[in-house]
């Protein structure tokens, strides 16, 4: 059987698609504080409408940390999913953080700017799509990264995967395109 070869949108989640750091003066630490940019519901559509898979990847290094508990870290990525018309078809997160005392809290191949979450992202929607028996496989070079930070940059980098700043994506324009 020949798999469909799929783009992938990879995007980071704070100060990406939902409000971060920089517009809240906090960091998202439940469902109560997620407030998705103005127009990325809409732009997030017009990539699934074309064809693209989404994929969020999120560092929640806060969850490790001790800042906050994993529960209210999904509870806040549903809420993100609501808010974005359920646009995503995987929500993926890190919880390990470098200065935790348990090392398998501290060593991870999941923390941006590792790749770690994209190959799984990929992984996960390929298993997905062949138990469906419409297989699909998501090249690097067809998909784009989204983020706010350089560790989103590194990621991209590191994944062989082209990068867009997350203000620049947000103009929708380069989704003239698609
Ligand atoms: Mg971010
Ligand atoms: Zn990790």
């Amino acid at each position: 059987m020949t798999e469909l070869r799929v783009p992938v949108l990879y995007c980071d989640m704070d100060g990406t698609v939902r409000h971060g750091f920089d517009e809240l003066g906090r960091f998202v630490n439940g469902p109560g504080d997620v407030v998705v940019f103005d127009g990325v519901p809409e732009l997030l559509a017009r990539y699934k409408a074309a064809g693209w898979r989404i994929v969020a990847i999120s560092n929640q290094g806060g969850i490790a940390a001790g800042h906050v508990n994993e529960r209210d870290v999904r509870a806040g990525m549903l809420e993100t999913q609501r808010q974005a018309g359920g646009a995503f078809d995987k929500i993926l997160y890190c919880k390990h953080f470098p200065a935790a005392d348990d090392p398998e809290m501290a060593v991870c191949w999941c923390r941006k700017p590792k790749a770690g979450l994209v190959i799984e992202g990929a992984l996960a929607l390929a298993e997905d799509t062949a138990k469906r028996g419409a297989p699909e496989i998501y090249p690097p070079h067809l998909a784009l990264f989204v983020g706010d930070r350089p560790e989103d940059e590194g990621c991209a980098e590191a994944a062989g995967i082209r990068f867009m700043p997350a203000a620049e994506w947000r103009t929708g324009k380069h989704a003239d395109a698609l």
